[in-house]
């Protein structure tokens, strides 16, 4: 682990200094690790739970909550159609495309 990092030396990296300093492409890097583990965990091929995938994407700094005083795109948006504001919403990260 970088030594220049804050914190004990054996601490965990959090998503957010993840991203911080390693960058969105570690991040990515990790989230398609996490699908591909996640996907084969029993040694088959099998379906990821999308709000697994949202979790993790949260956890990893690669969706962001952000709270909206109206709906956030002209596109149809889940904060659109619950029509209650303030809501939170998510997006992603800077550097995804
Ligand atoms: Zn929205």
């Amino acid at each position: 682990m970088d030594s220049s990092l804050p914190g004990p030396p054996d601490a965990p990296i959090t998503a957010k200094k993840l991203v911080e300093t390693e960058g969105t492409e570690a991040a990515l890097a990790e989230f398609g690790a996490w699908c591909l583990k996640e996907a084969r965990g029993d040694g088959y091929a099998g379906d990821i739970d999308g709000g697994s995938v949202q979790s993790k994407a949260l956890e990893l700094g690669l969706l962001i909550e952000r709270e909206v005083t109206e709906p956030c795109s002209e596109v149809s948006c889940v904060c659109a159609e619950a029509g209650d504001f303030p809501a939170t919403c998510l997006f992603l990260a800077p550097g995804i495309e």
